[in-house]
């Protein structure tokens, strides 16, 4: 370990740091990896102004990088031979006495949050698996398991602390630097670094009904009318979410359709036995049944452990957003993930993910609110494509591509709405405005009053507008 010939004792790791410097450099996925010069652990938030003083002053100036969770499955959280501010010491998660409020730090995982929900019987609005970055997930928007009953992360921030491009510490909310507020809500991190956001809490939405219920192939058609048309639609309230995947479970690989249900106070399990009863009882056959409860969000985050224990680490995530579950596109795109995933064991543990969250409580704030513009009712899909061999990653990634980009085109046509893109399942390659859609004028202007000279310039880049 050095120190930085900077104000401050701030930990710094180089390539000469040896296994702690390669620790520091992983990231969720081994393709997010990239070998930074620096990679520093600020302590304390005035560090991080003398960090950012210190890399605009190098000759050349050194890129920025910004860690929160390292789970985005791009490089924005990672740089070649630039510097690295790692929030890793940044994890604190402070519940207000009146049980109202939770300030997080931004460089806390979710699972750091729900210990602490966890043991003072509350709730707040997070990702469904502990890995995840509260600052990425965040500032992207943020959908989780009690989006469809209290809106997504950001319609649950009530203020944060950003270190700005040009080192200053401020206080945003709704009435200090707004356009700041606004900004973070849903555009990434273009502005600052987050070093710390107050939620709102809710009441403990546990006991939680979850497990799995997997179906063979062959039965989603029928699934899809239950999902579609009628039974889970007429009786799905906010309470109750699930996501279902197209994948190929160990041992035998075949093609499956796994669901996975998240339903919100299930005191005795009798709620889960009543909603998911289409899912046993109708049309379609399970194959595997297994529905129990767990007592918090912190349980569910881990209900995916042993799988992912498993997956190849080579992954690249691409998501969009979409209308609804459109027979025409789901089935089409089955047929794109059997083909793909069918002989070649390079690619077999490449998932298609579909989340269905009731769309109510996303629905209730307008597009112009926050800078995350869709609010029209819409759900989210991911594709997740994972190779266990070098040579395999770049089919991948490209099976990612066409497959989002069918499922976008697919749903403008059916939906007569293109919904664009979704930040956090972004790869940087997008264009801004397919991203930001209407409230990109607004960015252009705020990124030329935060940051002009794009200090930020990892992750979806907002150019700043030119102003007069
Ligand atoms: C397995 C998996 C499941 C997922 N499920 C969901 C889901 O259900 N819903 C959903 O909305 N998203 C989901 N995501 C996407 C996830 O929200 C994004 O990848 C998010 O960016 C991860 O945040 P992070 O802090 O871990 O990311 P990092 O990789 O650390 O950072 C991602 C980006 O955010 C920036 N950033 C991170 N923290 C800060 C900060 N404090 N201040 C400023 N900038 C910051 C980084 O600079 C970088 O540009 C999932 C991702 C994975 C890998």
């Amino acid at each position: 370990m050095e120190t930085l010939a900077i104000q401050g004792e701030i930990e710094i790791l180089t390539v000469e740091s040896g296994d702690a410097y390669a620790a520091a450099l992983r990231r969720n996925s081994d393709l997010s990896v990239l070998p930074a010069k620096y990679v520093v652990y600020p302590a304390v938030y005035e560090d991080i102004s003398s960090i950012i003083a210190f890399a605009l002053t190098q000759s050349p100036p050194l890129e920025i990088a910004v860690k929160g969770g390292g789970a985005h499955s791009s490089t924005w959280a990672s740089s070649n031979g630039g510097i690295v501010i790692d929030l890793g010491k940044l994890k604190k998660v402070t519940l207000f006495e009146d049980g109202q409020y939770i300030t997080v730090q931004g460089g806390a995982l979710w699972g750091d949050v729900y210990e602490v929900t966890a043991r003072e019987h509350v709730d707040v609005v997070g990702s469904p698996l502990w890995f995840v970055g509260v600052g990425g997930f965040t500032l992207g928007g943020g959908y989780g398991p009690l989006s469809g009953q209290y809106g997504l992360a950001i319609d649950n921030m009530i203020s944060a602390t950003v270190v700005l491009a040009d080192g200053r510490i401020v206080k945003t909310n709704r009435e200090e630097e707004p356009d700041l507020f606004w900004a973070i809500r849903g555009g990434g991190g273009q502005f600052g670094i987050v070093v710390d956001i107050t939620f709102k809490v809710h009441s403990a939405v546990g006991p939680i009904g979850c497990g799995i219920i997997s179906y063979p192939g062959s039965e989603l058609d029928q699934l899809l009318k239950i999902i579609g048309v009628c039974d889970w639609n007429r009786i799905m309230t906010p309470q109750e979410r699930f996501t279902m995947s197209f994948s190929r479970p160990a041992p035998h690989f075949k093609p499956s359709i796994v669901i996975l249900p998240t339903i919100l106070h299930d005191q005795d399990g009798s709620k889960s036995r009543e909603v998911l009863r289409p899912f046993r009882e109708g049309s379609a056959n399970p194959s595997f049944y297994n529905i129990g409860q767990v007592p918090n969000m912190l349980a569910v985050s881990h209900s995916a452990d042993v799988a992912l224990s498993t997956a190849p680490r080579s992954l690249v995530i691409r998501g969009t957003l979409f209308s609804d579950f459109f027979p025409e596109l789901l089935l089409t795109v089955w047929e794109k993930w059997v083909e793909f995933t069918e002989g070649n064991e390079d690619v077999r543990a490449s998932t298609v993910l579909w989340d269905l969250t009731h769309p109510r409580s996303i629905t209730g704030v307008s597009s112009a609110d926050t800078a995350l513009p869709v609010r029209s009712p819409h759900y989210w899909m991911a594709v997740q494509g994972r190779s266990t061999t070098a040579i395999s990653i770049k089919t991948a990634q490209e099976f990612a591509t066409s497959v989002v980009s069918f499922v976008r085109s697919k749903n403008t046509e059916l939906s007569g709405k293109d919904l664009g893109w979704f930040l956090n399942l972004t790869q940087g390659d997008e264009s801004a405005e397919d991203v930001f859609g209407t409230n990109l004028p607004r960015l252009s202007k705020l990124k030329a009053k935060y940051d002009p000279k794009k200090v930020w310039s990892k992750g979806l880049v907002i150019d700043p507008a030119e102003l007069t």
